[in-house]
């Protein structure tokens, strides 16, 4: 049996949230990645959908979240406004003992005005699909000077929708200092010269891969 989360330096309040949620052994991508990801690595990490990407990336952004300073510190891109909304939900079940953590979701097909006034009352995370994220920056109204943590999930599926440069876009926006995490069920070359852009001497790790 895979390890137990109380075996990693987590903050309390994630803790008491994944006993809260039920979780308390790590899945295959879980337990060889967060160790990498707390310890501030960059990380490709591919595994077969269903295997708690989510959740990696997610802890790993949360246990340096500071509450109390409102500016945004998480960025997770994501292909469709349908997971921006699971994602969303994930990261505010988690953060709940945290304190108020305000989680966006910033995605296309949507009205932009409520958008630029709900980012006027600030964030700590945003996950958004890329086009629309683009937009803001575009626009000058999404701050991402003081993001500490990048998250591209789905990575795969979104380079196959055409969000390559919209993508590009946005990185030149975001600090040099920063994580850069990309989960993908799949690693195509394109992926890997993604990450080869993006990110710092990413390690790759890899759980259970699709079975083709
Ligand atoms: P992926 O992004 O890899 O497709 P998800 O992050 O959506 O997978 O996770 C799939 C499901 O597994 C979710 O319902 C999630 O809550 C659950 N899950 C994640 N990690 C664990 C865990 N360690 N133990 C039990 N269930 C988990
Ligand atoms: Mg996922």
């Amino acid at each position: 049996m895979n390890p137990q989360f109380t075996q990693l330096t987590l903050r309390a309040e994630l803790q008491s949230a994944l006993s809260k949620a039920g979780f308390s052994r790590m899945t295959p991508i879980q337990l060889q990645s967060l160790p990498e990801l707390l310890a501030g690595k960059d990380v490709v990490a591919q595994a077969k959908t269903g295997s708690g990407k989510t959740l990696a990336f997610s802890l790993a952004m949360l246990q340096s979240l500071v509450v109390q300073a409102s500016h945004i510190q998480g960025l997770i891109l994501v292909p469709t406004r349908e997971l921006a909304n699971q994602v969303a939900e994930e990261v505010r079940k988690l953060a709940k003992d945290l304190g108020n953590v305000k989680v966006l979701t910033i995605c296309g097909g949507e009205p932009i005005g409520p958008q630029i006034s709900s980012l006027e009352h600030g964030a700590h995370v945003v996950v958004g699909t890329p086009g629309r994220v683009e937009e803001h920056l575009f626009k000058g109204t999404l701050d991402l000077t003081q993001v500490s943590h990048f998250t591209l999930d789905e990575a795969d599926q979104m380079l196959e929708m055409g969000f390559v440069d919209a993508i590009e876009n946005i990185a030149v926006y975001l600090p040099p200092a920063r994580q850069t995490m990309m989960f993908s069920a799949t690693y195509p070359k394109d992926i890997e010269q993604l990450s080869a852009r993006f990110m710092q001497s990413p390690i790759l790790v890899k759980g259970e891969t699709e079975t083709l």
